[in-house]
């Protein structure tokens, strides 16, 4: 019987091609730092001879208890063999020693994985050995001494501060500083000490053996896969957990055997601006690590073309192909061994938002990449991010240097904050609004009772807690910028201060709170609010997506209606809003609220007077009043969306919510009446008289809404003939107008029956009056459940479908918004009742059946239904993924939203075009 193959040679890339199916396969058999090693050796790239261990055994050495599967360790052995002959060293020879690198790689970059052990096959023989082949002693120790201390506590888990300690105190005995002022002799006494602490610590020897060595290594790679850190990374980034890490055993190539030789990092752009220049770090005399851990003062990697100019040259010719090959930003690690270059990883690069958009509209000037490539490289978040204030990304980096980041934990909720401590919710709220500060509450984890202070604060801090903490999600329900988990920091609430780093921060102290990225920083960090208007590799970025979304969305067409990618619409209410909405590429208003209008200084008494009237002709009277006041409203409305749809909803709210508040009224009607005051009192006790009749026990489900509009006819036939006369108005103006009105909270299609046509009447007459004809609809907001679930009743009559997910999520589930999130959502999410706050994200099993049924049954009914959705859900990408599914014509959201939205439907057309996603899969 032969066994599976669980190791792969650095030349096999094909044969683990042919195995897993696809290079997504290959990645996940080979993890992305060996796959892409063996890529790279493949197109002729230098890369020092290695072998991969695989992910499947990975798994099987777990699944077994820790046993390496059979005939895994025969297969290293034969790998091994294959290297020493490629690298012409032999493991363990102390004439000629071949050195190894065991390195993890899983499929995804995750840290909480077990580091890297360099130098493994070195022993006090192979390092005699060493020393006759590269005269060169003090080399040979050092890297001897890092192999103790890196296996002591990456693979024995001895603590760090044992190893460190030893060093420290070899370091004080010879009277210098750094590392590198060490002599060889230092060094190997330094070796000694080392092994001496393992010795100690473990009850056993460093392992001479160099196979036993590679072999505790590899286990304990895979055993790393099961570590807290790297289990609470999957939960929080939503990585399976069955993926198991490769390992990857590297011939070790130096760069520290003389001024020859060099290491260094490198982004193939630069990742904050995304501009095409090489931007990287490099060593002269150094190993692996040094140049991330800082110990020395790195150089620009430009400067390498006047130490190293042959290996220079051919960095830059490599890293060019690698850019051509990949087809992205590269972040490259390499080694100059003697001159000799050689490449030790490559992946796609971490970018900040700017950079993501700038490099790929770049890409596509370029031809690297396809416009819809372009638009899936960049995430509707980071749109976000482009939109919102953020730190200004020099003044981080000088922070940083300046030594000013104090802490570093999980990015929760994104944005930039900036503000003065507090440790407490009470003092936080106190601060804020009494004192108008601005605060960031710190806490070492919240609880609901932390709500309010949580919500009055610029930023939230905790130093527990991962992504789903309760901290977490209040600070994302709410937009909230916040870190949660910053471990390093250990707050003292009794002096009233934290510390981390050996600094204190005291309550009051500034500090800069970076949600996006999870860093937190000392004092006051300058933010800027970016304009949309001056992003103009945005700006092209969104055009493109237009343009996705201008093709059919062939999924959900129902035969003979060819519907497209999803429009994207906005919420306004006033003109403004309405040209901010345009600017931001919205091509309609998919709601306009009316009732805002009636709530303004000079309108209220009026409406109020008109809710009173006992009269019709009273009410008639007042309405009358507000008429022209709403008829210019909606005259800006259309002159701002010329040529576009704009749907009106008629009044929705109770009436009592435009009358004086009860509770104040009734206090003012006692006082006068102890003080004996008559005049005016009868008004006020008539008023308040009313008012308790028109108390509701339930007013979000009373009398509002269409049903309002049946019990009171007179408003809404008001409303109707000031937005037609407005558009009227407009049209004679040489405006295209394209009003549509939305009858709020339908339930059964009688009640369309009884109102539509009697509106539809003052459509027609208005018209005649002006003399002047346009496209109109009449439509209903779709928000009750059984208007759902007769909803081909309903489309009979509606000419349109809006989802007003608000109310619709609050009647599937029976949840009252405010209610939930004040009391028991948050507790809903941390125990995985519900996946998320479906207010904010789509609920698409219950709220979205219901939004489908809908949809299918309506254009039953009506093959060309206009479908959008108004709720806040418009604005958010999964939600709005859904409504593609669903075969929404549009959504519509926020103003502020729609650059996103724009980007989010773009994606949501390429993912689920036919063929769309897969022809597009990255390497
Ligand atoms: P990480 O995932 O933390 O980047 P790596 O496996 O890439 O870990 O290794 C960490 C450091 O060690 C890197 O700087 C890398 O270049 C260096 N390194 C790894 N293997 C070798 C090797 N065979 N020869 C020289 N340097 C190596
Ligand atoms: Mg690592
Ligand atoms: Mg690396």
């Amino acid at each position: 019987m032969t066994a599976k193959k669980f190791v792969y040679l650095f030349n096999e890339v094909q044969e683990a091609e042919k195995y897993a199916g696809s290079w997504d396969g290959v990645r996940g058999l080979l993890g992305g730092k060996g796959a892409n090693l063996a890529d790279m050796t493949r197109i002729g790239v230098p890369v020092p001879p290695f072998f991969t261990v695989t992910t499947e055994a990975c798994n099987a050495f777990l699944e077994a208890g820790n046993k390496f599967p059979d005939g895994m360790w025969d297969q290293m052995m034969e790998g091994l063999k294959e290297v020493e002959k490629a690298s012409g060293k032999k493991f363990g020879d102390p004439k000629n020693p071949l050195l190894v690198s065991c390195r993890s790689g899983a499929k995804m970059s995750m840290p909480g994985m077990m580091d890297t052990v360099l130098n493994i096959g070195l022993n006090d023989e192979t390092a005699r050995g060493m020393v006759e082949l590269t005269k060169n002693d003090r080399f040979v120790y050092d890297a001897y001494r890092r192999l103790i201390g890196m296996f002591g506590s990456v693979v024995l888990e001895i603590d760090d501060e044992a190893f460190e300690e030893v060093l420290d105190s070899v370091k004080k005995a010879k009277g210098v500083t750094a590392d590198t002022d060490l002599k060889a002799e230092d060094l190997k006494e330094l070796v000694e000490k080392l092994k001496a602490v393992i010795k100690r610590e473990k009850g056993f020897d460093f392992p001479q053996e160099p196979l036993e060595q590679m072999r505790l290594a590899t286990e304990a790679v895979f055993k790393s896969w099961n570590g807290k850190r790297a289990v609470d990374y999957r939960n929080a980034a939503g990585i399976a957990h069955d993926l198991g890490t490769a390992v990857n055993i590297v011939t070790m190539v130096f760069g520290n055997l003389g001024w020859n030789s060099g290491t260094g990092v490198a982004f193939t752009r630069d990742p904050s601006t995304g501009e095409k220049v090489m931007y990287g770090d490099y060593l002269l005399n150094a190993q692996g690590e040094d140049v991330v851990a800082g110990i020395r003062n790195t150089e620009k990697i430009q400067n390498l073309t006047k130490e190293l100019p042959q290996a220079y040259k051919e960095f830059l010719e490599i890293t060019d192909r690698l850019e051509l090959h990949y087809r992205d930003m590269q972040d490259v690690e390499f080694t100059i061994e003697n001159g000799k270059l050689w490449m030790l990883q490559t992946r796609a690069g971490k970018r900040t938002a700017k950079a993501a958009v700038k490099m790929a509209v770049d890409m596509v000037n370029e031809s690297l990449i396809t416009r819809e490539e372009a638009i899936l490289r960049v995430t509707p978040d980071q749109v976000d991010t482009l939109l919102h204030p953020q730190f200004d990304e020099k003044e981080k980096e000088q922070a940083a240097k300046a030594g000013r980041q104090f802490g570093k934990g999980v990015n929760a909720s994104p944005g930039a904050a900036v503000g003065q401590v507090y440790f407490d919710a009470d003092t936080a709220e106190k601060r804020a609004k009494a004192d108008k500060q601005d605060v960031i509450m710190v806490r070492p984890f919240t609880k609901p009772d932390d709500v309010h202070g949580m919500l009055a604060a610029r930023g939230i801090l905790t130093s527990e807690g991962g992504a789903t903490s309760h901290a977490a999600v209040v600070a994302r329900q709410f937009g909230v910028p916040c870190v949660v988990g910053a471990s390093e920091i250990r707050i003292d609430q009794e002096r009233r201060q934290m510390e981390a780093n050996g600094i204190v921060v005291k309550e009051g102290d500034w500090i800069s709170v970076d949600g996006t990225t999870g860093q937190v920083f000392l004092g006051n960090i300058p933010t800027i609010s970016p304009k949309l208007e001056e992003q103009t590799d945005l700006l092209t970025l969104l055009s493109w997506a237009d343009e996705i979304c201008a093709t059919p969305n062939i999924r959900q067409a129902p035969a003979g209606w060819p519907t497209k990618g999803l429009q994207v619409w906005a919420n306004a209410d006033y003109p403004a809003d309405a040209r901010r909405a345009r600017s931001y590429g919205a091509v309609g208003i998919g709601l306009c609220r009316t009732e805002h209008m009636f709530f303004e200084q000079v309108r209220l008494p009026i409406v109020q007077r008109m809710i009173l009237a006992e009269t019709s002709a009273e009410r008639t009277a007042a309405l009358n009043e507000l008429l022209p006041h709403q008829r210019k409203d909606f005259e800006g409305l259309f002159e701002a969306m010329d040529g576009y749809p704009v749907i009106i909803r008629l009044i929705d709210p109770p009436l009592h919510e435009f009358m004086p508040d009860e509770e104040a009224l009734f206090e003012e009607v006692i006082t006068m009446r102890v003080k004996g005051e008559s005049a005016g009192l009868a008004e006020k006790e008539n008023l308040l008289a009313n008012i308790r009749q028109m108390h509701e026990s339930n007013p979000m489900m009373g009398l509002r809404g269409v049903r309002l509009s049946i019990y009171m006819p007179e408003i809404v036939e008001m409303q109707v003939r000031a937005i037609f006369e407005a558009a009227a108005n407009q049209a004679n103006k040489g405006v295209e107008v394209k009003p549509e009105v939305m009858i709020p909270l339908t339930g059964t299609v009688k009640e369309l029956d009884w109102i539509q046509p009697r509106l539809q009447v003052i459509a027609k007459t208005v018209m005649q009056e002006k003399g002047v004809t346009f496209e109109y609809k009449f439509g209903t907001m779709i928000e009750i459940p059984r208007a759902c679930v007769t909803a081909n009743e309903i489309a009979k009559v509606a000419e349109f479908f809006s989802f007003g997910t608000n109310d619709l999520t609050q009647m599937t589930f029976g949840y009252s918004r405010d209610d939930a999130e004040r009391n028991f959502l948050v507790k809903y999410v941390e125990e995985g009742i519900l996946p998320t706050n479906p207010f904010q994200t789509l609920d698409r099993e219950g709220v979205g059946r219901m939004m489908d049924i809908a949809v299918k049954d309506g254009r039953q009914a009506r093959i060309d239904l206009e479908v959008g959705i108004c709720g806040e859900h418009g604005g958010d990408p999964a939600s709005i993924e859904f409504c593609h599914l669903v075969g929404n014509n549009y959504v519509s959201c926020s103003p502020f939203r729609v650059p996103i939205a724009r980007l989010a439907a773009a994606h949501s057309a390429l993912k689920y075009r036919p063929g769309g996603v897969d022809i597009l899969e990255d390497k």
